[in-house]
C-alpha cells in the first residue's frame, strides 16, 4: 500500500529544524547575507541537533536516522537560507555518506566519526578552473611515492573551501590513462586542511548564497597518506559519481524548500498589496504564478520523498535522484523569479526576502550536474542509451 504520511519521527525533525532554523538563523539572515558573512556559530547549532551525522549510523557517530529525515533537514534549511542546506548537501551527502560507504574502518574512525558529531567539517573537491561537468578534464595528478601520494593541483568553486577540515579530493593516479581521458585513472583521497602545501581562498566575486563559504584550494606537493586514499586506485570516479548521488538528492529537498520560501512570501505579499482597488493576489495573473509555484512544490517534494524511499529501501535511484533535482532547482528558479515578480519594485530591494531567494536558487541549478547535465541522463535512460550497472558499493538500506 503506498503510504503519503510522514511518520512521528519525520515530523519531529521536520519541526525540530523548522523551529531551530526560525528561531536562529532568519532574524539574522538578511544581514549575514548582505555583510556576505559565514556564521560559523550555526555549524554548532547545527551539530548540537545532529544534523551534521543525520543519517549516519549512531556507531559511527551520527544520529541513526534515515533518508528522508536528510530530505526533511535539508528542505527546512533551505527554506530559511541555501547556505545552510549547502552545508548539509557537502559535508553530510557528499563527503561524510560516501565515507560511510566506501571508508575503509580506519578512515571511518578518523574521519567519519568527528564529522558525524560535527567536531569537524568536510566538503568534497571535483570541480577545478578548467573543468566541472567534464569530470575527466581535471588535472590535479596524485603520484604514489613510498607509503604516500603526493597531491598537485588546483579546485574551485568549492563549498566551505575556508572552513572544512576534510576535503574529498579527485585526483589521477595514472597519468598514462589521463591522457585518454580514461575515468578508471582516477582515485579519491582524504586531504586535511592541516596537511603540509595545503592553502584556500574564498571567493570574494561570489552573486548569490552570500551568507555561504565557497572558494577554492591549492595543493603544493601535498604528501597524502596511502591509508587515505577512498576506494581502490582507480575507482575515483566512481566514489565521485557515488557522492554526487546523495549530494544531489539533499539539493533536491533544499531547492523544493526554496519553492516554499518564495509561495509563503509571495502569498504574504499578495494579500497585502493592493493595486485598483484590491489585493494583487485577486489578480488572475498573480494567481497564476501562486499556482505555479503550490504545482512546482507538490511535484518538487513528491519526487524528493520518493528518491528518499528508494534510498531507505536500498534500492537504485540515480534517475530518480538526477529527475527530482532537475526538477526542484528549475522549479526554484521560476518560483523565485515569479516572487520578485510579485514583489514588483519590492521585489528588486534586499528589504524583502525575493531578492536572496533570486540570487540564491541559480546555483543549484550548476552544481551537482547542470540542468543540461540531467536533462541528458534522462533522455539517456529513456532512449536506453543508459543503464545503471551493478556496483561494488551500494547505499546501504536504512535499518533501524
Ligand atoms: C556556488 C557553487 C558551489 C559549488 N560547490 C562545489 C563543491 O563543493 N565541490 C565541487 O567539486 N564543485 C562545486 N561547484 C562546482 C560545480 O559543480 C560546477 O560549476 C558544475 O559542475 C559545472 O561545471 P562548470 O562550472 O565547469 O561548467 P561547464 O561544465 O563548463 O559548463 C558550462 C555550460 O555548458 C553546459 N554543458 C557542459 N557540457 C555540456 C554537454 N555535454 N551538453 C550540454 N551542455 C553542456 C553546462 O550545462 C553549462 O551550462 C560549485 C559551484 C557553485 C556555483
Amino acid at each position: 500500500m503506498i503510504d503519503f504520511e510522514l511518520s512521528e519521527e519525520h515530523k519531529q525533525v521536520e519541526q525540530m529544524v523548522r523551529d531551530w532554523a526560525a528561531r536562529e538563523v532568519a532574524p539574522r539572515i538578511h544581514d549575514l547575507d548582505r555583510e556576505h558573512r559565514f556564521e560559523r556559530g550555526f555549524l554548532k547549532g547545527m551539530a548540537d541537533l545532529q544534523l551534521l551525522g543525520i543519517c549516519i549510523p549512531e556507531e559511527m557517530g551520527g544520529a541513526g536516522m534515515d533518508y528522508v529525515s536528510l530530505g526533511l533537514a535539508s528542505e527546512e534549511l533551505e527554506y530559511v537560507d541555501t547556505h545552510l542546506r549547502v552545508i548539509m548537501s557537502v559535508h553530510v551527502g557528499l563527503n561524510c555518506m560516501t565515507l560511510m560507504c566506501w571508508g575503509t574502518e580506519a578512515q571511518k574512525k578518523k574521519y567519519l566519526v568527528p564529522q558525524a558529531k560535527g567536531e569537524k567539517i568536510a566538503t568534497y573537491g571535483l570541480t577545478e578552473p578548467n573543468a566541472g561537468s567534464d569530470a575527466v578534464g581535471i588535472q590535479t595528478t596524485a603520484v604514489k611515492k613510498g607509503g604516500y601520494y603526493v597531491l598537485n593541483g588546483e579546485k574551485v568553486w568549492i563549498s566551505l573551501a575556508d572552513v572544512a577540515d576534510h576535503f574529498l579530493v579527485i585526483a589521477w593516479t595514472d597519468q598514462e590513462k589521463k591522457k585518454q581521458r580514461d575515468h578508471s585513472g582516477l582515485s579519491a583521497f582524504i586531504v586535511e586542511r592541516s596537511f603540509k602545501g595545503f592553502s584556500s581562498y574564498t571567493i570574494k566575486e561570489k552573486w548569490g548564497i552570500l551568507a555561504g563559504n565557497t572558494g577554492g584550494f591549492s595543493m603544493d606537493n601535498v604528501e597524502v597518506p596511502a591509508e587515505n586514499r577512498v576506494g581502490e586506485e582507480g575507482e575515483g570516479f566512481k566514489v565521485a559519481m557515488f557522492a554526487l548521488e546523495n549530494g544531489r538528492y539533499t539539493v533536491a529537498a533544499g531547492a523544493t524548500g526554496l519553492v516554499r520560501a518564495c509561495l509563503d512570501a509571495s502569498v504574504k505579499y499578495a494579500r497585502e498589496r493592493k493595486t485598483f482597488g484590491v489585493p494583487i493576489g485577486d489578480h488572475q495573473l498573480v494567481k497564476e504564478m501562486i499556482a505555479q509555484m503550490v504545482s512546482d512544490y507538490d511535484a518538487a517534494r513528491l519526487l524528493w520523498l520518493r528518491a528518499g524511499w528508494l534510498k531507505n529501501q536500498g534500492r537504485r535511484n540515480n534517475r530518480e535522484t538526477s529527475l527530482a533535482k532537475w526538477f526542484s532547482t528549475v522549479a526554484s528558479e521560476r518560483s523565485a523569479a515569479d516572487c520578485v515578480q510579485i514583489h514588483g519594485g519590492n521585489g528588486f530591494s534586499d528589504e524583502y526576502p525575493a531578492g536572496r531567494f533570486y540570487r540564491n536558487c541559480k546555483a543549484a541549478v550548476i552544481y551537482e550536474g547542470t540542468r543540461e547535465i540531467h536533462k541528458i541522463m534522462q533522455a539517456d535512460y529513456a532512449l536506453g542509451h543508459r543503464q545503471d550497472k551493478p556496483r561494488r558499493i551500494e547505499l546501504p538500506a536504512y535499518q533501524r
